[in-house]
């Protein structure tokens, strides 16, 4: 899912979505709530008449947003009073405001709001967090099914919490299997940990899903990262990381990252890739005016790459459904773990 955080792609236009192969896409509850607010939302059509997309979107809750900005947020145990970053004041965000906020901004599929802990290591903060995340799953859970449940139009995903430990994680994983969700998230992953110990919680979370619903891993989305999680059951994902790369100048190549800022692409007539099928390389922009560009803050430059990694992990997408469908996964898989070295740090 390309990432339209407030409704509005960053560096990629819409109307590029469905050409590059886009099937979903996904907004933020709390921040849509902040600005432009629920009402202004609805009469825009809801989520899908703000961005203009007539397939499906998901929102997320807004949990990891609000605990990630933990100075200006107080946990309690009914949900998260956070700080009004636009009208200033406080925002009691509970569990039930959560669900109520998506029950209104119309998204195909709403999340839960969990207790995504900063710090994933740290037991003593991760194990209530847990169990702050059981508990509010449940309210909400019981809220979606007395509106009609997945009839309703609307469905509600589970999102499981743990950090790294595993034991944490089947317990967060088998207790919301029990609560029977339309379909799971892995979260509090890809907050600084390295990529074997992100794979661990992945692992210890997957393996106490149901295999005939989706699972949906949150924020993550490297090429190393997408293969390694479906090798290990994960059907979903979402992240900000080829545009924002693109629009740093980093392009996602079949070689590998290539730093479009360097000294050495100056003069340099191919496109991003060549042969590549994305628009940005169909426009045959040479790269050493995509670096100009770069380098005198044209915004151009930004969309052009932002493009180009977009469709290089769209595709790559594709790729992996055709490998497994074909048997070829585990040749993909090497092919990308060569390219793209795992991160030890
Ligand atoms: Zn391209």
């Amino acid at each position: 899912m390309p990432v339209a955080t407030r409704g509005m792609m960053r560096g990629v236009s819409h109307d590029r979505l469905r050409p590059m192969g886009t099937e979903m896409i996904l907004s933020n509850a709390f921040h849509l709530f902040v600005r432009p607010g629920v009402e202004s939302v609805q009469k825009l059509g809801g989520i899908h008449g703000m961005t203009a997309w007539d397939g499906p979107i998901l929102t997320d809750s807004g949990g990891f947003q609000v605990f990630s900005m933990s100075d200006i947020c107080k946990l309690h145990e009914d949900g998260v009073k956070v700080e009004n970053p636009i009208r200033g004041g406080w925002i009691d965000w509970t569990p039930k405001m959560a669900f109520e906020v998506q029950a209104s901004l119309r998204p195909d599929v709403s999340m839960v709001l969990d207790h995504c802990p900063a710090k994933p290591s740290e037991r003593n903060e991760v194990a209530p967090a847990v169990e702050r995340t059981l508990r509010w799953a449940k309210e909400q859970r019981d809220l979606h099914n007395a509106r009609g449940g997945a009839d309703s139009g609307q469905a509600l995903f589970g999102i499981v919490q743990g950090g790294i430990f595993d034991d944490l994680r089947s317990e967060c994983a088998t207790g919301l299997r029990e609560m029977d969700f339309d379909g799971y998230a892995i979260g509090g992953v890809s907050v600084g940990e390295a990529h074997a110990e992100m794979m661990t919680a992945v692992e210890a979370s997957a393996a106490h899903l149901p295999e005939n619903k989706v699972r949906y891993l949150m924020g993550v989305g490297t090429p190393i990262d997408l293969v390694e999680s479906v090798a290990r059951g994960v059907d979903l994902f979402d992240c900000v990381f080829p545009t924002r790369t693109g629009r740093f100048g980093t392009a996602l190549t079949h070689n590998g990252r290539l730093h479009l800022l360097n000294a050495g692409f100056r003069e340099d007539t191919n496109p991003i890739e060549p042969g590549c099928a994305c628009p940005s390389c169909l426009s045959k922009v040479p790269r050493g005016a995509i670096r100009a560009g770069f380098q005198s803050k044209e915004i151009n430059s930004s969309m052009l790459v932002a493009v180009h990694n977009l469709f290089f992990i769209l595709q790559l997408m594709q790729r992996i459904r055709a490998s497994i469908a074909e048997g070829s996964f585990e040749e993909l898989r090497a092919d990308i773990a060569r390219v793209y070295r795992p991160r030890s740090t």
